[in-house]
């Protein structure tokens, strides 16, 4: 009789690699398929959400839950994230005010205060009382007859970096320098897999596409699910579908009820040359879908930057966002987001959206329209679950006995994931003892930094990247 696995999980995303790691840390025996030919491939990620202040229109309440669950994932992830602050901004042609930012940013330094009583290793984004800090117009002039800073330590020599390039003649006051970081996903991929790869509980199979689930759950079998890919059956007792927008697709035998949308969404890949300094993440704040979008200029090392607009001519498309029909095989999008999904970007596009996305960001950074195309696009399709396509987090849904299907919407959400999809897998195989708490063992450095490095390197140039790119701006100890 063939193999009999304890879980099997359906996508190696963020979602479906870090429940791996999860469970093949408790000696849970698991099987994980994808069907790329590496983790961590699929849409992209590069802003740890710390609190949600990229988002002015979401709750509160999903604010807390971004930063709570973004503080597991450094703790996780700790050799992936880049300790440099983001600057919040709002044009004045917005209506947002600074004053709604502020209070939420008293709120989530409340809640981060409370976050590190309950544990002390939670003070991951520096002490709590310098979450934030706020700066006027007079402190922006006293920072302009200061030297630029080469390695920014300070918050306040961040902002003096900010200050050389900035055009604050278009932005409302004061503005917010606020502890979100960076996150490199070439690094994720690089630990998880070097992490999978040192465990023996974990089965990975890369270019495995499971195109059938069948349901044996009424059989009375030692397993529950089989898996097919061509000729190979698989056979699991408990089954994760972490197939990202693929989810619904993925189990459309399975008779089981769920809406929501599916949004295709890009980020451009820039090389400024020369920038004169290293600068924070910056956003400038505007209004989702409309021309004045917000931007979002995210550093890397060697001078790459990673821009986001959030107009339908930069990040977000024409057709788009999209109601998920996949269960009836109803294709998604139209023909053009087809082919960027299935076969790859047009040159031509590349660079003119690329280009655009420069022009975007240089309205606010006049210095950055020197910039060039630095790389391909990150891209990629997502999921949100319900009937708000302005949710950010989401976790994982259990609609049938032994199956779990995660619904994350942020990179941010995937260990929560992880730990309920393990709190479900106890209900149905109560003998299943967690080996250690599992904060205990986020602690573990299973892996050095140095491999870290070395394979995130060659993932990043294996996808069409600068090698430099996998590097942090700011290097850890
Ligand atoms: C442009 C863009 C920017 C983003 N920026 C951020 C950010 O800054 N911060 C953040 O936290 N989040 C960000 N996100 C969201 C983030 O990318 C997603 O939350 C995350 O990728 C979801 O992870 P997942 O594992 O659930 O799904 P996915 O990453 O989609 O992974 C699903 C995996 O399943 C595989 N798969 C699908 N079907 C099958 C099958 N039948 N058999 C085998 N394998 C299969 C796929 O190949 C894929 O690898 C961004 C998304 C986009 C599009």
């Amino acid at each position: 009789m063939s193999k009999v696995y304890e879980v099997g999980i359906i996508g190696g995303g963020i979602s479906g690699s870090v429940t791996a790691l999860q469970l093949a840390k408790n000696e849970i025996e698991t099987i994980l398929f994808e069907k790329n030919e590496s983790i961590i491939n699929g849409p992209p990620f590069c802003h740890l959400h710390a609190g949600g202040n990229l988002y002015p229109d979401i709750t509160d309440e999903q604010c807390r839950l971004l930063m709570k669950q973004s503080i597991e994932m450094a703790r996780l992830f700790p050799q992936s994230i880049d300790r440099r602050p983001t600057l919040i901004s709002i044009p004045k042609t917005e209506k947002l005010e600074p004053e709604q930012i502020h209070r939420r940013l008293k709120m989530l330094e409340n809640f981060y205060k409370v976050l590190i009583e309950e544990d002390p290793e939670n003070c991951v984004l520096g002490q709590a009382d310098n979450y934030f800090k706020i700066y006027n117009i007079e402190d922006i002039n006293n920072l302009k007859d200061k030297q630029k800073v080469e390695f920014p330590l300070t918050v306040d020599d961040w902002m003096c970096n900010a200050v050389k390039v900035i055009d604050f003649s278009k932005l409302k006051m004061p503005l917010f320098m606020v502890q979100e970081y960076g996150w490199n996903m070439f690094r994720v991929a690089a630990q998880a897999q070097l992490e999978l790869e040192t465990t023996e509980y974990c089965q990975l199979k890369t270019n495995t596409i499971i195109t059938k689930i069948e349901d044996l759950r009424n059989k009375k079998l030692s397993y529950n699910w089989k898996l097919y890919s061509g000729n190979d059956v698989y056979k699991v007792k408990y089954l994760v579908n972490s197939a990202g927008y693929n989810s619904g697709k993925t189990e459309s035998s399975l008779n089981i009820h769920s809406e929501g949308f599916i949004e295709f969404k890009a980020a451009y890949i820039s090389k400024w040359e020369n920038s004169p300094c290293l600068l924070p993440e910056l956003i400038f704040h505007g209004e989702r879908g409309t021309e004045n979008g917000m931007a979002q200029l995210t550093p890397y090392s060697g001078n790459y930057y990673q821009i986001h607009g959030m107009t339908d001519e930069i990040t977000l498309f024409k057709g788009g966002l999209v109601r998920d029909t996949s269960k009836d095989g109803t294709p998604l999008f139209n023909d053009k987001i087809l082919i960027k999904l299935n076969s790859g970007w047009d040159t031509d596009e590349i660079y003119s959206r690329t280009q655009k996305a420069i022009s975007f960001v240089s309205r606010f950074v006049p210095l950055f329209n020197v910039a060039s195309v630095g790389g391909p696009p990150l891209f990629g399709a997502q999921q949100i679950v319900g009937s708000d396509s302005n949710l950010r987090v989401a976790e994982v849904n259990f609609p049938l006995k032994t199956y779990a299907r995660s619904e994350i919407i942020k990179a941010s959400s995937a260990l929560t994931v992880a730990k309920k999809i393990l709190e479900d897998f106890q209900i149905y195989y109560k003998d299943t003892v967690l080996k250690k708490d599992l904060s205990e063992k986020m602690q573990e450095n299973r892996v050095s930094k140095e491999d870290i490095t070395h394979l995130a390197e060659e993932i990043a140039v294996k996808r069409g990247f600068n090698r430099s790119m996998a590097n942090l701006v700011i290097k850890n100890t």
